[in-house]
């Protein structure tokens, strides 16, 4: 069903489809690099903090056979992204493939506003989708002098369900995803760039650490998700690579709910 993701027929590593994955090292974003690297992507395991989980990542792609590598950035932080682009460039390559899947939750209510956490959550969740989106742009567009691409933006069921009290941040922050994701389809489709998001709803991940834990997400699927449960990061990958290959060659502009019915 997945073809190699290869530009041409030779196997040889410098053929591969580069594929770049913000927030890598840890949950939603680590499944995605290591089903990337399963399915034949080279690709650049982006991190923050969490090195050892990303190097993990990359010794486990490395071990299937496949290439990767460790990219330490504050995806939320233009200089360094633009350092992480140059990066990728240099150690595998023209990139084909974006996963904007760097995020951090916020949770508490508007009347007892952080600003500072405010400020951090925009930068995590939406500067570095414009900052990446750049960057990729700069290098896929056919307007530049570039072979095409494909950009997912992972968004959250959180951007249209008010799911939770102390949600207005998170939720206005993959709101601006949502938007974005449809208005940057509209400016690069003539140039050889396809842009889709995914939606996942409860996944079980450490983003819910603050609120509970994954006990508390699982025991609250149970009642606000039609199948009753939670999902896994694979589920949510699944979907990413299905959009990044040329199975989805005529989606564009559109946004996948991997949320099992919430
Ligand atoms: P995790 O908390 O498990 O992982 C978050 C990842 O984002 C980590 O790898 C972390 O890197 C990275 N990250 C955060 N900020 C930055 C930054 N400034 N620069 C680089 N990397 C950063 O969360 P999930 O895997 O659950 O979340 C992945 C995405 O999915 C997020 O965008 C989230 O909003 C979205 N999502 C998740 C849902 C869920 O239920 N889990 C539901 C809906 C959407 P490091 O550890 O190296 O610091």
């Amino acid at each position: 069903m997945h073809s190699p993701p290869c530009t041409a027929g030779n196997p040889g590593d410098f053929m591969k489809k580069v594929m770049l994955v913000t927030g890598a090292g840890r949950g939603i974003g680590a499944q995605v690099a290591l089903m990337a690297g399963q399915r034949g992507y080279a690709v650049a395991v982006n991190y923050q903090n969490s090195r050892d989980a990303a190097l993990d990542v990359v010794r486990q792609i490395e071990a299937a056979g496949g290439k990767a590598v460790a990219l330490q950035a504050n995806v939320g932080d233009s200089t360094e992204v633009a350092r992480l682009f140059v990066e990728v460039d240099a150690q595998l390559g023209t990139l084909d493939v974006l996963v904007n899947n760097a995020g951090i939750l916020a949770s508490y209510r508007v009347d007892a506003l952080d600003e500072d956490n405010l400020r951090k959550t925009f930068e995590a969740n939406v500067y570095s989708t414009f900052y990446c989106c750049r960057e990729a742009v700069r290098r896929m567009s056919t307007a530049h002098g570039g072979r095409g691409g494909v950009i997912v933006n992972i968004s959250s069921m959180a951007a249209r369900l008010a799911v939770v009290a102390g949600g207005t941040v998170y939720s206005a922050s993959k709101g601006a995803i949502d938007s974005f994701n449809m208005s940057l389809a509209k400016e690069v489709g003539l140039e050889g760039i396809r842009v889709n998001a995914v939606r996942p709803g409860l996944i079980d991940t450490d983003i819910h650490e603050a609120r509970g834990g994954l006990e508390k997400i699982r025991e609250m699927a149970k009642s606000s998700v039609q199948m009753g449960r939670s999902g896994s990061p694979a589920e949510v990958a699944e979907a990413v690579l299905w959009l990044a290959s040329d199975a989805a060659s005529y989606v564009h502009g559109s946004v996948i709910e991997v949320a099992g019915g919430r």
